[in-house]
């Protein structure tokens, strides 16, 4: 009998869970992923603000262009990156000097999908586009 009210317990337990996580996730869509990070306690976008469209670099046209975060995690092999090379001082890049983080005029026309501001890439990183600006 006691294994029974033992089973019936847990099930009534994990009945209860199920039942409360189908009531939050309609949550997920409404509340922006960064709302919900920060109301963890996990700093968003690596803390410098949750405002910059960052540029995923898994986004199907960064990934067409190669576009990397950090430009030192180029592969040199596969690309022909000179070690002078950053979107801070590439042609397309519209960010002002000394900006982290800034607009380029291939991704800019996009809008990132949760922050609903267009994407900007990082003046550190580098994509196969890129092109020297004019001194
Ligand atoms: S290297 Fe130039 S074209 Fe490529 S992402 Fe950076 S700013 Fe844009």
């Amino acid at each position: 009998m006691a294994a029974r009210e033992t089973k019936s317990t847990e099930r009534r337990k994990f009945l209860n869970t199920a039942l409360k996580g189908i009531a939050v996730a309609p949550l997920g869509f409404i509340l922006p992923v960064t709302d919900v990070l920060a109301a963890k306690g996990v700093p968003s976008n690596d803390g410098i603000s949750s405002e910059i469209a960052k540029l995923p670099e898994n986004d199907r046209q960064a990934k067409a262009l190669s576009y990397k975060e950090d430009a030192t995690m180029v592969d040199t092999a596969q690309f022909n990156r000179k070690e002078n090379q950053f979107c801070s001082n590439c042609q397309l890049f519209s960010g002002s000097p000394g900006d982290i983080w800034g607009p380029c005029a291939i991704f800019s026309y996009r809008a990132h999908p949760s922050i609903k501001k267009p994407f900007e890439v990082s003046a550190n990183g580098w994509c196969k586009s890129w092109g020297p600006r004019a001194a």
